[in-house]
């Protein structure tokens, strides 16, 4: 997606390439006890299935910072440390084979106690995300933050990314978050114009289920849209595969990741079964498909053979009965609605089989 600022430096987080020309990456976090291994890794794994390129867990105590030794060779994705407060575990967590530190500027903010931390990160040329979030800025920038809070989170980043580069750190990621969608808006404008570091974005405690995803899905497309951020996190309070399917939408709409796609009518007095039932029934399947496969289910024949036609597979009512599409074609009707489900499935396993 063009945009109107320097082109973002390119930076190399284990495995995933952001920064550049390359994609967009989607990032989420973990909700388990980070110790409890099994359980983390079993999370990861759903992440991944689910198209997501990085996964961050927190790191809390030093027994967290030891599991990332076990966790790391259970995942398929490069993991990143959470790290607050205690400069001591971001150590631990890179010699635990960490591909990355996140780090609160609001919470490790002098230089002496940045130093050890970052001179480690340069001598092992590991990445590291400064990560200010306006709800825990650090004690200096308060007042600040109280007169112009897109000026404090800013010079927040300014600052410690100067620490951090004087100190050898190359491979550097910024985010500049905040729960006030405009103000995260403005904060990664101005950080933008002034540096190339590549932007990690997202709308922080965006709120549960729809609040979150509607609030996210303003913030990350404006910024998306104006060309801004390299990897990307929903952050809703709820389930964290939820987290991934909101943010793959979200680059799917603008065009930056195919991804599988469900398309239901809104129904209306026109609707002869219920479509939203029908809906909900299949969306983990269609969300958890691996190829981007689009479904249509629509309620009646005023949008629905378009829809149909235009989707992989679609499902339409017509006169009580249900005809299923294939690829534009209709390929079974007169059928039942649990006929048509049935028949949709299937044909959703030998779509997903075939791509
Ligand atoms: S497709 Fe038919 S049932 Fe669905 S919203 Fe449009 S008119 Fe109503």
């Amino acid at each position: 997606m063009p945009s109107a600022h320097p082109r973002r430096r390119e930076v190399a987080i284990g495995s995933v390439l952001i920064g550049g020309d390359n994609p967009v990456a989607l990032q989420s976090m973990a909700n388990t006890e980070t110790t409890d291994v099994d359980a983390t890794v079993a999370q990861i794994g759903r992440m991944a299935e689910l198209g997501c390129d990085l996964a961050r867990v927190s790191v809390p105590d030093k027994r967290s910072a030891e599991a990332l030794r076990a966790i790391k060779p259970g995942i398929s994705i490069p993991l990143i440390a959470d790290i607050h407060f205690n400069p001591e575990l971001a150590l631990a967590a890179i010699e635990a084979g960490a591909d990355k530190v996140r780090l609160n500027p609001g919470n490790i903010s002098t230089r002496e106690r940045i130093a050890p931390v970052a001179k480690e990160l340069a001598r092992r040329q590991i990445p590291v995300r400064v990560g200010v979030n306006a709800a825990s800025i650090s004690h200096d920038l308060k007042q600040l933050h109280r007169e112009n809070p897109v000026k404090a989170v800013v010079e927040s980043a300014h600052r410690y990314v100067e620490i951090l580069q004087g100190f050898g750190v190359r491979d550097i990621v910024v985010a500049l978050k905040s729960s006030d969608v405009l103000n995260t808006i403005e904060c990664y404008r101005r950080f933008a114009a002034e540096s190339d570091l590549p932007l990690h974005i997202g709308i922080t405690e965006a709120g549960p289920g729809l609040t979150g995803a509607a609030r996210s899905a303003v913030g990350i497309g404006i910024l998306l849209a104006e060309g801004l951020g390299d990897t990307v996190r929903a952050s809703l309070s709820g389930d964290v595969e939820d987290e991934i399917i909101v943010c793959r939408e979200i680059l799917a709409s603008l065009g930056l990741r195919e991804a599988p796609r469900l398309v239901a009518c809104p129904t209306c007095a026109r609707a002869e079964f219920d479509v939203a039932t029908m809906a909900d029934e299949i969306r983990t399947r269609v969300m958890t498909l691996s190829k981007p496969v689009s479904v249509a289910i629509m309620g009646c024949v005023v949008n629905g053979p378009g829809e149909a036609e235009h989707a992989d597979l679609g499902i339409i009512s017509v006169n009580g009965k249900f005809m299923v599409y294939r690829s534009g074609k209709v390929i079974d009707k007169g059928l039942d609605q649990a006929g048509a489900l049935s028949a949709l499935l299937s044909e959703l396993e030998s779509l997903e089989a075939e791509r």
